[in-house]
Order: C-alpha cells, then sequence, then structure tokens
C-alpha cells in the first residue's frame, strides 16, 4: 500500500495527501471556500466544516453552539 504525500508550498513540509492543511504551518492545501472551514475562535486551528469542536483544543466551533 502506498502512502502518498504532499509536500507544502509554503514550509515545504511532508504531509499525508489527505491532509487538508499543512501540519506545520496550517497553509491549505485544498481550494475549499471559506465556509467550508470553521476556523477556531480560541487557537485560530482550521478545522473541517463537519467538525462541532475543535480537533486541537475541543473548543465549540458552530456559533451558539451550547457546550
Ligand atoms: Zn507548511
Ligand atoms: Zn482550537
Amino acid at each position: 500500500m502506498i502512502m502518498e504525500k504532499q509536500f507544502c508550498s509554503k514550509c515545504g513540509a511532508e504531509n499525508v495527501t489527505d491532509s487538508a492543511w499543512c501540519e506545520k504551518c496550517l497553509n491549505p492545501f485544498r481550494s475549499y471556500g471559506d465556509d467550508k472551514i470553521l476556523q477556531c475562535p480560541a487557537c485560530f486551528h482550521p478545522n473541517d466544516y463537519a467538525q462541532d469542536h475543535c480537533e486541537v483544543c475541543h473548543e465549540p466551533l458552530k456559533p451558539g453552539q451550547v457546550e
């Protein structure tokens, strides 16, 4: 099984192909619309829109969401 890699155009870090942004500098790889990414209000990590909570700090991402 071949694990494909992609390299960040910004910092050159090696990332797995299916990651949506560079793990090091958070440079987005995919041309997601801004509405597809929920940036964490606490740590600014760009989370997938499907996420309810930041995958880094677990802050709730969606406005009006009650924890
Ligand atoms: Zn990078
Ligand atoms: Zn966060």
